[in-house]
């Protein structure tokens, strides 16, 4: 077997590759680098696709998440609570509008943020919560709202990891007052570079994030406020817009992975295997399993030329960035303990079924 890779985005580039250079070409006659025609294009369609009113195109999902903080008056002395275990795009947005972040531990089943700790670190300076479907799980949406509902608080939901994930039969992002996407090109839609989105079905809201989205003008030297220059570029937008189609191909083919993964090394007693959230379908933007003795695993997985990754090796309220927080590992039982166990194993697009048993077969011997 020749080496597998974590991602490999060729296998998906490959056939588009051609249509997408013709886009590009066109762009490039066209000199409409910024705010072409493909930008509104996508708009719509992703907001079709994951059957929401409106979608702002912007430069990355970083950004998309600031942005929607801001566009809520969210700042300076707010608390907003999030989740231990993410990447710090979710917590240092929080961070930058002047607000503190909040991190309640997670659930140590599905490993999006429990909702049964969230209660407790509720205060009167508290404003969101952000929800984020890490990995591509959903998160437990319904007892969300209803702490949202009752603390009158915003819910917004991260979406870089879950495209497509769904909760009681709805697309993930439809749930709070606004979505933030990523594209980075390793998501499960990327494009040739940074780009990312929010979808909001408050006309309002949407209006706000476009305008801060783009120095505050919805019309060009109409500064109404200061916002910031972040768009995305009309190229990363046309390469989305080619890769769009097969976006539900894709998350099918991640879920076929992920299945047979679960079948093939539900046996194995020294592994946990992601528990997936009932009434809701997961995406697997990472299939991330627990295991005993990992260091070991990893290099004998790198042996048999199988890569694997961390996500993430160090929870945020432990990371050198929080140290002003002065956390101890007993705050945060479960990230603390997870972060010594969890392995993510390869899975993208196009991977076939001989890698998958290829990679099980592999762990199986590593325990045998
Ligand atoms: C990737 C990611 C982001 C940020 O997206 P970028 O496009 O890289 O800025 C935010 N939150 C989570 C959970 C992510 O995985």
């Amino acid at each position: 077997m020749k080496q597998i890779p974590f991602v490999d985005l060729n296998r998906t580039h490959g056939k588009l590759k051609s249509n997408i250079l013709k886009s590009i070409e066109k762009i490039i006659d066209n000199n409409s680098f910024i705010g072409g025609e493909e930008i509104k294009i996508f708009e719509k369609k992703f907001s079709e696709i994951i059957e929401n009113k409106n979608c702002i195109a912007v430069a990355n999902g970083t950004d998309s998440i600031y942005i929607i903080l801001k566009s809520l008056n969210i700042g300076f002395g707010d608390e907003v609570i999030t989740v231990a275990n993410t990447w710090i795009s979710t917590s240092e947005t929080i961070t930058q509008t002047g607000a503190n972040p909040i991190f309640v531990d997670p659930d140590p089943e599905y490993l999006t943020i429990d909702v049964t700790k969230i209660e407790e670190k509720i205060t009167n300076k508290t404003k969101a919560i952000i929800a984020v479907h890490l990995f591509g799980q959903s998160c437990k949406l319904k007892e969300l709202k209803a702490i949202c509902e009752k603390h009158n608080l915003f819910l917004i939901e991260d979406c870089a990891q879950s495209h497509l994930t769904t909760y009681e039969g709805k697309i993930v992002g439809n749930f709070g007052v606004a979505s933030s996407f990523s594209f980075y090109p390793g998501k499960n839609l990327g494009a040739f570079g940074d780009a990312g989105c929010i979808i909001t079905n408050d006309d309002n809201v949407a209006k706000k994030c476009r305008m801060f989205a783009n120095h505050g003008a919805l019309i060009k030297h109409h500064h109404q406020i200061e916002g910031v220059n972040s768009r995305m570029d009309t190229i990363q937008a046309s390469v989305l817009l080619n890769k769009l189609p097969y976006l539900k191909e894709y998350t099918e083919s991640r879920r076929n992975i992920a299945s047979l993964y679960h079948d093939r090394l539900r046996e194995l007693s020294q592994i946990i295997t992601p528990s997936i959230l009932e009434n809701s379908e997961h995406s697997f933007h990472l299939f991330v399993i627990q295991v005993k003795n990992r260091s070991a695993l990893i290099d004998f997985l790198k042996s048999k030329k199988i890569a694997t990754g961390i996500h993430y090796p160090t929870p945020l309220p432990f990371l050198k960035a929080y140290e002003r927080l002065e956390v101890k590992p007993e705050d945060f039982p479960v990230a603390f303990h997870l972060q010594h166990k969890i392995l993510s194993l390869p899975i993208f697009p196009g991977m076939t079924i001989e890698e998958v048993e290829y990679v099980c077969e592999s762990i199986k011997e590593f325990y045998s």
